[in-house]
């Protein structure tokens, strides 16, 4: 036998390889990289049309299976229009990040937080679609997914958020890795409340680091209500630890007089609020966070970085550069992709600074719908309306108490900018309140699932 070039080995292993079915890691090393053209073989899965029943009407595809997705995907169903609804979701199973704090203090169980996308789908009528998705075709209106992929005739983006770990100072991807696994922030779904929950259960004293971010982060009385409760949880359990509460902002953000008097009244001894704290790096082998006044030692935390809008609205290129928190560059009034009346974006993804919370994704996701029913029919959309803000705290665990907030927004044309209207804040705490705050998260999931 001849000698065999190194390039026709190449050749002949990819062959064999491929004929055998051998995957490219099993070829190992610079060889099967050559070998395998990796983006193609990527491209094969999401080219192909997702195995979903045949379409009856227009096809609505929504992008998120959160507050602003799951309420989208049943008033669209439901708004009469002949529309066929497809909610895309990454996850199997919801997992609520409102009322998480309470389970992570003990006061609710998880069947209390953990809802199926199925029920969801099959008791409002439109199909669920557990798949990642990928990239976005505006001209061909076709949505890549890691399980195929799916024409549209209108597309809700409504995937949430991200953090900006670069906004404490931590730039170094090991570091973010670090930080994000054994410190997380536990203001997305999933993983971070059940990690924080079980730190929690294991902790046996010292300090309890909890952060306050600037700018317009996800669920701004959230972190507060965070320190409440695990202070709450420290004394029933009669931990000798202290939560330790640093906000980068010169004051609590929203309902301040009702957690300073938390904090005041009935913490004094376990929870110290530093507020103008702004974080500079975290010295993660000595378990410090670093500012301009100095450093703070912690034995647990969850690190709460700035927010930008999720991942996914920059890698489909609809980010607005201009914007700090890279949210999406849409009509604030119709929330349409500016000069694409295809592609909407709602929930914390968007751009305009309505609190970043479950209420107001729930409420404006309805009015998203309205307009998209509208416009399927060639009707025109209907006039801005305000979302509905209403957000409880419970600020104590031991009896259940919380304080609360109502608020809409009005709009002025002459800025093109929007003001919080009729506010109404709740800020004395009472067990009334705490057993409203528990009605108010039953009936949203109904809303959302029933
Ligand atoms: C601890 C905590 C307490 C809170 N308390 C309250 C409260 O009491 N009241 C209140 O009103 N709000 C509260 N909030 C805020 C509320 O949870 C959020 O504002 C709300 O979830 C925003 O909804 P959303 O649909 O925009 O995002 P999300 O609910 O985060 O949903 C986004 C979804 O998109 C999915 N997704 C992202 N990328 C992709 C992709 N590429 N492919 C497929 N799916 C994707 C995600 O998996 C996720 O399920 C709280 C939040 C936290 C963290």
């Amino acid at each position: 036998m001849g000698k065999i070039s190194r390039r026709q080995f190449i050749k002949l292993s990819g062959t064999t390889a491929a004929a055998a079915g051998i995957g490219a890691g099993a070829l190992g090393g610079a060889l099967a990289a050559e070998a395998a053209p990796a983006k193609r073989i990527v491209h094969a899965g999401i080219d192909k049309p997702a195995a979903l029943p045949k379409t009856q009407g227009k096809r609505v595809v929504v992008v998120g299976g959160g507050w602003s997705g799951l309420t989208a995907a049943k008033y669209l169903q439901k708004a009469g229009a002949g529309l066929d609804v497809v909610l895309v979701e990454k996850n199997a199973t919801f997992m609520s990040c409102p009322m998480s704090n309470l389970w992570l203090t003990g006061l609710v169980d998880l069947e209390f937080l953990t809802h199926s996308y199925l029920d969801a789908a099959r008791n409002n009528g439109y199909l669920f679609f557990n798949a990642t998705v990928v990239d976005l075709d505006r001209g061909a209106r076709v949505l890549y997914t890691d399980q195929g992929s799916v024409h549209y005739d209108y597309l809700v983006l409504a995937p949430g958020i991200d953090y900006n770990y670069a906004s404490i100072g931590v730039t170094d991807p090991a570091e973010e890795y670090h930080l994000r696994n054994h410190f997380p922030a536990g203001f997305m779904p999933g993983s971070e409340h059940v990690s924080l929950r079980n730190k929690l259960q294991d902790f046996d004293g010292g300090e309890f680091l909890v952060t306050v971010p600037g700018g317009n982060y996800r669920c701004l009385p959230g972190p507060y209500e965070r320190a409440c409760l695990i202070a709450s949880y420290l004394k029933k359990e009669k931990i000798a630890g202290k939560v330790i509460l640093l906000d980068t902002n010169p004051d609590v953000t929203i309902k301040k007089e009702g957690f300073h008097a938390a904090f005041d009244e009935l913490f004094k001894d376990v929870l110290e609020y530093h507020p103008s704290f702004e974080i500079t790096g975290v010295d993660l082998a000595n378990k410090r966070v670093k500012s301009e006044f100095g450093e703070v030692q912690f034995a647990e935390a969850s690190i709460y970085p700035k927010v930008r809008a999720a991942r996914l609205i920059e890698t489909l290129g609809l980010a607005d550069g201009k914007s700090p928190q890279l949210e999406a560059r849409i009509d604030p009034l119709t929330y349409n992709v500016i000069g694409d009346e295809r592609v909407y974006v709602a929930g914390d993804a968007r751009p305009m600074p309505f609190s970043k919370s479950g209420n107001t994704a729930n409420s404006e996701a309805k009015f998203v719908a309205r307009i998209i029913a509208a416009r399927a029919q060639g009707k025109p959309a209907p006039a801005w309306e305000s979302p509905n803000t209403v957000c409880y705290s419970v600020v104590n665990g031991n009896p259940l108490e919380a304080i609360s907030v109502d608020a809409h927004y009005v709009y002025h044309p002459e800025d093109k900018s929007f003001a919080f209207d009729s506010v109404k804040m709740f800020e004395k705490r009472d067990a009334a309140r705490g057993a409203a705050a528990l009605d108010w998260a039953k009936a949203l999931y109904r809303d959302m699932f029933a």
